[in-house]
């Protein structure tokens, strides 16, 4: 990865939720590439370790943790061990996140011939709503009482919550997570003033649409040709193109460097080609 620019964030113990993932084992490299001892916490624990070995194999410092963003009793498991391994957290990024099948329509509009047809709004089981709020807020809010106890009054101290373009205005289908990701802008708000006494600052980043593997079957035809969402996507997207994961990196860097941030508090940066700002007309 090449970073858009350098932070010094030497010393500093960067705590990531996710980091199993896509998105924010970007992130744990970004942060290590800055001078930082990474924490990659995931419940896949197996990827969360293979990012953090390709991180340390660069010459950076970072370290695979197991955790569960739902147990409040996993999230303290793995900040004692991450206690004996850097020291106590800095930077906490809740990257932990994401839908679920359960959450979502079939329909993008209701019309009374769906019902038995397809997954309708109807159908949708409360269990599979629970889980996408609870993975999605819940997720968030557990791992900031565990880790945020040790950052009062650290230089630097800050959290980043990950949004979505759902919570400017939802998605068809995934009612759930779009709601939830509201609730992640309005916490991160929250959080922001909650802890305005204490010195720990609290943004958010709000990724708009990227092209990658995992979604590539979505977006692009075997051919090659975009996919009917993919058309939507776009001409939603004023930029006329998908984000760049690399172009997540330079708000990342931003929101954790007290000198170019310090006074930023309770922001959300959507990084998306002015789709939230779009209305479509
Ligand atoms: P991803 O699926 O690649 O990564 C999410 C990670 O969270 C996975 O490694 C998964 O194992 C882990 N996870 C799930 N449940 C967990 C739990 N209970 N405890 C601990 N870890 C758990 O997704 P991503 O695309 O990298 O997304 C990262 C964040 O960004 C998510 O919050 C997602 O909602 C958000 N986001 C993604 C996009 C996008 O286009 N990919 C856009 C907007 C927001």
């Amino acid at each position: 990865m090449k970073l858009p620019f350098q932070i010094d964030l030497n010393d500093k113990v960067v705590v990531i939720t996710g980091a199993g993932g896509l998105i924010c084992s970007a992130f744990a490299e970004a942060m290590a590439m800055c001078g930082a001892k990474v924490a990659l916490l995931d419940l896949n624990e197996e990827a969360a370790k293979k990012y953090a070995d390709e991180i340390v194999a660069k010459g950076y410092k970072a370290k695979g943790y197991k955790c569960n963003v739902l147990e409040k009793d996993s999230c303290e498991a793995a900040r004692a061990e991450i206690l004996k391994d850097f020291g106590t957290c800095d930077i906490l990024i809740n990257g932990a996140g994401g839908n679920n099948p359960k959450a979502t329509t079939d329909d993008e509009y209701f019309q009374p011939e769906h019902l038995n047809e397809m997954k309708t709004f109807f159908d949708l089981d409360p269990q599979g709503v629970s889980f996408v709020f609870n993975l999605n807020f819940m997720g968030t809010l557990i791992p900031t009482q565990v880790f945020a106890l040790d950052m009062m009054n650290k230089k630097g101290a800050s959290i980043i919550n990950i949004s979505s373009m759902n919570a400017y205005s939802p998605l068809t289908k995934i009612p759930a997570y779009s709601g939830a990701k509201s609730a992640i802008s309005n916490f991160t708000q929250w959080l922001a003033v909650h802890f305005s006494k204490v010195g720990i600052r609290c943004n958010g980043i709000a990724p708009g649409f990227f092209s990658t593997q995992q979604n590539a079957k979505l977006l692009w035809n075997e051919d090659g040709t975009p996919t009917a969402r993919t058309e939507k996507i776009l001409a939603g997207t004023p930029m006329g193109r998908f984000g760049e994961l690399e172009e997540l990196i330079g708000s990342l860097l931003f929101l954790t460097c007290e000198e170019a941030s310090g006074f930023v508090n309770g922001t959300v940066i959507p990084v998306d080609g002015a789709f939230a700002a779009y209305s479509g007309v």
